[in-house]
């Protein structure tokens, strides 16, 4: 499988309360600097290990909000990309965008420089909802922007929302889904409210002030958004991930899953090739000063031992619609389930998860606790 880029743009109109991301309210100035780090950044990479990184089939915008880099700056770093890292002909472009920054002329000018899915954070389409996120627009924006970018030519538009919230109820999540679906999209991204101790609704939490959504009643809506978009044509092919049609589906989150190698760069960015880890400094600050002197801006690296490995393999390949492949995580990791053990009959038994070939799969139950699975099945 060829390697996977991710670039990492740390910049938000506002930060939202829930977001535990590597992100800042940066001005012009500051993203144009950054800009210029990071096109600097892809030549720390170009010529020693040009072997291992050439060929990237994907190239993914991620942040923060990579909509708030204008399509000419995108255009640089796409050129620096090109000629230093050598990525495979016509790599597929992914851009992570927020409705409030969605235009005609926007949208047309990332079809021009090739991005081919278009992912727009709409969170949710309840007022209510968008305000206790801090999001900065509104549904009527959110459906204009899903609307203008259905009809911009994209492979994939993908919507993300957000579920979980204290006191949401399952018409109200209904009803999110509902008009999402509505609106055609190829792709969906649902996640659940993660409350982190270093946001604002963390300290909130502390004090007492929010209260998270019940680990039970986490499930219920889970197994409904499942259920929902399974039987809306979007039937989810990982624990998040939801797809019109397999070629519509992620191919570059595929490759955090199963461990294909990918290279991250800009703050905060993690790359992993064979048992390797490592990432980047995760301030912006500490992130640009490496860089401008000329080092790879690496944070930290760990090297994964025989059990770490199993262990994500199976946390990444139980929430998978593909399942572990249990013959090959014997190979690499010396773990053998492709005999039953009596672990694994209970498994099979309670409905959590079942064999198909050389592959073990978690079944919908099974999936919203699937992390579960893996630690009780990893030696
Ligand atoms: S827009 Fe996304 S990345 Fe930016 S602060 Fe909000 S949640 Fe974080």
């Amino acid at each position: 499988m060829a390697p996977g880029l991710y670039l990492h743009v740390p910049f938000c109109a506002t930060v939202c309360p829930y977001c535990d991301f590597a992100v800042v309210v940066g001005d012009v100035e500051r993203r144009e600097r950054f800009v210029r780090s990071l096109i600097a950044e892809t030549g720390l990479w170009g010529d020693a290990d040009a072997g291992a990184w050439e060929g990237f089939d994907t190239i993914y915008f991620g942040g923060g909000t990579p909509s708030l880099v204008e399509p000419d700056q995108l255009d640089r770093i796409l050129a620096a990309i090109s000629s230093r890292l050598r990525p495979a002909d016509d790599p597929w472009i992914f851009l992570e965008a927020n409705p409030e920054d969605v235009t005609v002329e926007r949208l047309r000018a990332w079809r021009a420089l090739g991005v081919r899915t278009l992912s727009l954070g709409v969170q949710s389409f309840d007022p209510t909802a968008l305000e206790f996120l801090g999001r900065g627009h509104t549904p009527d924006q959110a459906r204009r922007a899903v609307e203008a970018a259905a009809t911009a030519g994209f492979s994939t538009l993908s919507i993300d929302l957000i579920y979980g919230l204290p006191g949401q109820s399952e018409a109200a999540w209904r009803s999110d889904l509902e008009t999402a679906v509505a609106l055609g999209p190829d792709h969906l991204s649902c996640y659940q409210l993660t409350v982190h101790e270093k946001t604002v609704f963390g300290v909130r939490k502390r004090r007492g002030e929010l209260e998270e959504m019940p680990e039970d009643r986490q499930a219920v809506l889970f197994l409904l958004t499942h259920r929902l978009l399974r039987d809306a044509g979007l039937p989810g092919y990982e624990a998040c991930s939801f797809a019109r049609e397999p070629e519509h589906r992620s191919r570059h989150n595929t490759k955090y899953w199963d461990h294909t190698p990918y290279l991250g760069l800009g703050p905060s960015a993690h790359s992993f090739a064979g048992r390797r880890r490592w990432w980047n400094h995760r301030s912006l600050g500490a992130w640009q000063r490496s860089v401008d002197a000329g080092e790879r801006p690496i944070q930290a690296t760990e090297e994964l031992g025989d059990r770490e490995l199993a262990l994500e393999r199976l946390m990444l390949g139980l929430r998978t619609s593909v399942g572990v492949d249990v013959e090959a995580l014997a190979i690499s990791c010396g773990v053998d389930l492709t005999r039953d053990s009596p672990r694994l009959e209970r498994l099979i038994a309670d409905g959590l998860v079942e064999r198909d070939g050389r592959y073990l799969r978690a079944t919908l139950r099974g999936l919203a606790v699937a992390d579960g699975i893996a630690r009780d099945l990893a030696p």
